[in-house]
């Protein structure tokens, strides 16, 4: 039997729409000699919305170097799918001729130290979020080195150029093309008075610099990655940056059209 010899995963939410395109694409693909893996793929395609898309890079995160991503959308239009559900055959279609091209965007590493000297890391396609679980946070930011100002509010969150479209567009941050690599330091509701100041504005920060958070209450914090949460009790410290590892997603006509995207999501048809 012919054999493309890429390896494929299909990872769907448990919509029935998604499921109904996961079958359907499954079957197409094995048809054309794709090779069904869920555990070492080349391409991983997510079906659902930007969260199921998530999910898929979390999957996946320790080999971001040796997968693709591709995303289906199943709902209303997402920030990281490419196809729309009615568009198998010429997904199909293209990863049949596909040879290799990618579109690659940074990513988030987060290392939280905790007092005892244990140490976390994780990866965030999106943003990592930090609030304290019942009062108000306070802690001192660090931007490469300077201690930069002490903050009180409600959190912050460091967001990836992908991500600068998500949470951070509704806390007021700018939106950031994922081609510019760097990281968005902004804001949750913080105090500003005569007694506490906050830079207010949310900051760019390039790639070569660390963002580090240490806070000075010690208790439980809330830290949100992407779509999962944890809790964690006394924090020495956090630390962000750009990860060495990029996501890689196949490359496909419409996936370079970011403004298109943001247009699409945020504005829609403009009157002549
Ligand atoms: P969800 O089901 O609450 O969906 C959040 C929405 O954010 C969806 O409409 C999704 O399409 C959209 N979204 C996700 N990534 C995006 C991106 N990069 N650019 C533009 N829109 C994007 O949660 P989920 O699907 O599990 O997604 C988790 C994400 O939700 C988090 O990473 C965070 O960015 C976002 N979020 C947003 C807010 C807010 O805007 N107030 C609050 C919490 C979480």
């Amino acid at each position: 039997m012919k054999n493309t010899g890429k390896r494929v995963d299909l990872i769907a939410n448990r919509k029935p729409q998604s499921q109904k395109v996961l079958h359907k694409l499954r079957e197409k693909l094995k048809k054309q000699h794709f090779i069904i893996n869920d555990t070492n793929p080349d391409i991983v395609i997510s079906i659902g919305g930007d969260g199921m898309l998530l999910s898929a890079f979390h999957k996946y995160e320790n080999q971001l170097d040796k997968v693709r991503f591709v995303g289906v959308h199943t709902g209303h239009l997402g920030f990281y799918t490419d196809y729309r559900d009615f568009e198998l055959d010429q997904l199909v279609a293209n990863l049949q001729l596909d040879s290799g091209a990618k579109v690659s965007y940074p990513v988030l590493n987060v290392k939280v130290t905790l007092e005892n000297g244990d140490v976390k890391t994780f990866r965030a396609l999106n943003e990592a979020s930090i609030r304290r679980s019942d009062r108000t946070m306070v802690a001192d930011i660090i931007i490469n080195h300077v201690p930069f100002e002490r903050f009180r509010g409600d959190g912050v969150t460091v967001s990836t150029p992908t991500g600068s479209t998500a949470y951070n567009k509704s806390l007021g941050g700018a939106v950031l093309h994922p081609t510019i690599e760097a990281l968005q330091l902004t804001e949750i509701a913080s105090l500003n008075n005569r007694v506490y100041r906050t830079l207010g504005s949310s900051i760019i920060i390039p790639k070569k610099d660390k963002i580090e958070l240490l806070p000075t209450r010690n208790d439980y914090h809330t830290l949100s990655v992407d779509n999962s949460t944890y809790s964690f009790r006394n924090i020495e410290r956090i630390e962000y940056q750009i990860d060495h590892h990029k996501i890689h997603f196949v490359a496909t006509p419409s996936h370079t059209s970011f403004w298109n995207r943001v247009k699409d999501a945020f504005i829609g048809e403009v009157d002549e």
